[in-house]
């Protein structure tokens, strides 16, 4: 093992490790070495890392927000200037290939771009005069202390989803990566501990489920968000709706892409492609069934096929691959077995990821090639299970209902996506599709920064999306004030109008009443 790395927890600006804490090795998955070790944080770590959260919130809420958001504009600074450590901190432990790495490192830089509008975004309302004397105020106000649990696929991204909005707002943030990619983090600590963010305003914290368990009980902790899979999602619900906290939970997905037989072909095969092998399938937004038309069927399959033989597979570091590993032995061996779950149910398998050809140096990385099964039908495991692997189910369909019928019926919401040049469809589709997230003639429906992103139904278990203006809503509460403006009964009326006035005493107490009233 070369150049081991030692991963730590990060409160009150140190590094910490505790002897109590257990460690597990951290692997390379384009290589299957060992290159590193995590902390599994021990109960007095994690619950030390939400006092020294809480103790940096009743300082940091009282920071002008100019001078918070000043932060961020730092921060988008240092994350320019160390992008490519940043991406390469992914290409490593997370096997994301170097390419796409860097697009997420350059989306999270455009995500604290647009959480510094937090000045415009977190106005209040006022109303003067909602009763005789009597204005109404809302005002935007940050909670407390604010945890997150991150997935092993996006370790920057969801960074970027929680904390810049939750801490532009006010709150303080103590966040949970994903044992599987928690490389980027400590960069990121770096980054934070190098702009001079107050010590506890962002603190991490390594574990499994165990410190999710810790801050359940905890007074200070006031909400805990998310991304992950829908079981964990529901799991988490469950736990925060018994000690009433509030929750942020992005769960699972399984999506189509739909062509009719208008599309354009190039473009669809094209957007097939990067939207089906991107992230070797390791995405929530990953188009995984391809729905088409028959008139279009075989040319698609064919074309397809073509086009998925061409893909280099291998080192998620090496600039001329297009698609690195699976994250784990694990998830290999699960994808596998949905590619053996698809052949014993009847579908044609038309080309069969497993057992790549890989250069001697990845021979034990965590590797499943491109897969396409075509004629599946919607009863099948692969259509009905997320697979979160380069495997593409190809099914056909009579007309568009067809498609938007099977998505209804689908338990998870995320995305879908439509081909077609007929604005009439695609309008229909966009109303119609039962989901979060929709794409026409666009095979990644992801949102960009100044929109919201999150699905429906077991996808977002709860109403919040991240990013864009709804980025903010979680992390505030909407405080209302009803303010009496009538002048004190000790005052005379002269003195209280400035003489200009006459204000009688039965005005006054008209104004009680209506406002008891109101
Ligand atoms: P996972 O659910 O296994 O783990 C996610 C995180 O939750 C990890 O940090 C894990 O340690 C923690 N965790 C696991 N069980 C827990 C529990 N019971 N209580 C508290 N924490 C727990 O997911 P994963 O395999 O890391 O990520 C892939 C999943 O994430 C896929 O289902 C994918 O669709 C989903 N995802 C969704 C979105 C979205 O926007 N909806 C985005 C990215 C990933």
């Amino acid at each position: 093992m070369v150049d081991t790395i030692r991963i730590k927890n990060f409160i009150d600006g140190e590094w910490v490790t505790d002897e109590n804490e257990k460690i597990l090795p951290l692997y390379n998955p384009s290589t299957g070495e060992q290159i590193g070790e995590v902390p599994v944080a021990s109960q007095a770590t994690v619950e030390a890392t939400v006092k020294s959260s809480h103790e940096a919130f009743l300082t940091w809420r009282k920071v002008p927000i100019g001078k918070r958001v000043g932060y961020l504009f730092a921060l988008r600074e240092a994350m320019k200037n160390n992008h490519e450590a940043l991406a390469e901190s992914i290409a490593i432990d997370q096997a994301k290939h170097i390419s796409e790495a860097r697009g997420e490192v350059q989306r999270v830089i455009e995500i604290v771009e647009m959480s510094c509008n937090a000045p415009s975004l977190l106005q209040g309302e006022m109303l003067d005069q909602i009763a005789d004397g009597i204005n109404g105020r809302v005002t935007r106000q940050p909670l407390g202390v604010f945890c997150g649990i991150a997935p092993f696929n996006f370790p920057a991204l969801v960074f970027g989803w929680f904390i810049p909005f939750a801490i532009a707002a006010g709150n303080t943030f103590v966040f949970k990566p994903s044992m599987e990619s928690p490389l980027f983090m400590q960069k990121m600590a770096q980054l934070l501990n190098d702009i001079g963010l107050p010590k506890g305003v962002v603190n991490i914290v390594y574990g499994e489920r165990e410190v999710a368990e810790t801050w359940y009980q905890m007074p200070e902790v006031v909400g805990v968000c998310l991304v992950g899979s829908s079981p964990t999602a529901k799991s988490i619900a469950e736990a925060c709706g018994r000690v009433g906290k509030k929750t942020m939970l992005l769960g699972g997905a399984k999506n189509y892409l739909v062509a009719l037989e208008d599309a354009q072909i190039d473009l669809l095969i094209n957007n097939i492609v990067q939207s089906g092998y991107g992230s070797a399938g390791q995405r929530c937004l990953a188009s995984s069934i391809i729905a088409i038309m028959p008139d279009l069927y075989d040319k698609v399959i064919e074309r397809l096929t073509e086009a998925t033989k061409k893909i280099v597979v291998g080192d998620a570091m090496n600039e001329d691959v297009f698609m690195g590993p699976v994250i784990s032995a694990q998830a290999k061996q699960r994808i596998e077995n949905f590619i053996q779950s698809g052949i014993d149910a009847g579908a044609r398998l038309v080309l069969d990821g497993r057992n790549p050809d890989l250069p001697e140096a990845n021979k034990d990385g965590y590797f499943v090639g491109p897969t396409i099964f075509a004629d599946v039908t919607p009863c099948m495991e692969i259509v009905q299970e997320e697979i979160f692997g380069p495997v593409l189910s190809v099914m056909k369909i009579q007309d568009m209902d067809d498609a938007l019928d099977l998505i209804r019926k689908q338990s998870t919401g995320n995305g879908a996506c439509l081909f077609t040049q007929n604005m009439y469809l695609a309008e229909k589709f966009m109303n119609e599709a039962d989901v979060g997230m929709v794409g026409i003639n666009v095979g990644v429906c992801a949102p960009h920064p100044y929109m919201p992103f999150g699905g429906i139904k077991d996808s977002l278990i709860g109403n919040n999306k991240v990013q864009g203006k709804d980025g903010f809503d979680f992390f505030t509460q909407n405080k209302v004030s009803t303010i009496r403006v009538a002048p004190p009964q000790n005052l005379s009326a002269e003195q209280s109008s400035g003489g200009e006035q006459k204000v009688t005493e039965s005005a006054g107490k008209g104004n009680v009443r209506s406002c008891i009233a109101s």
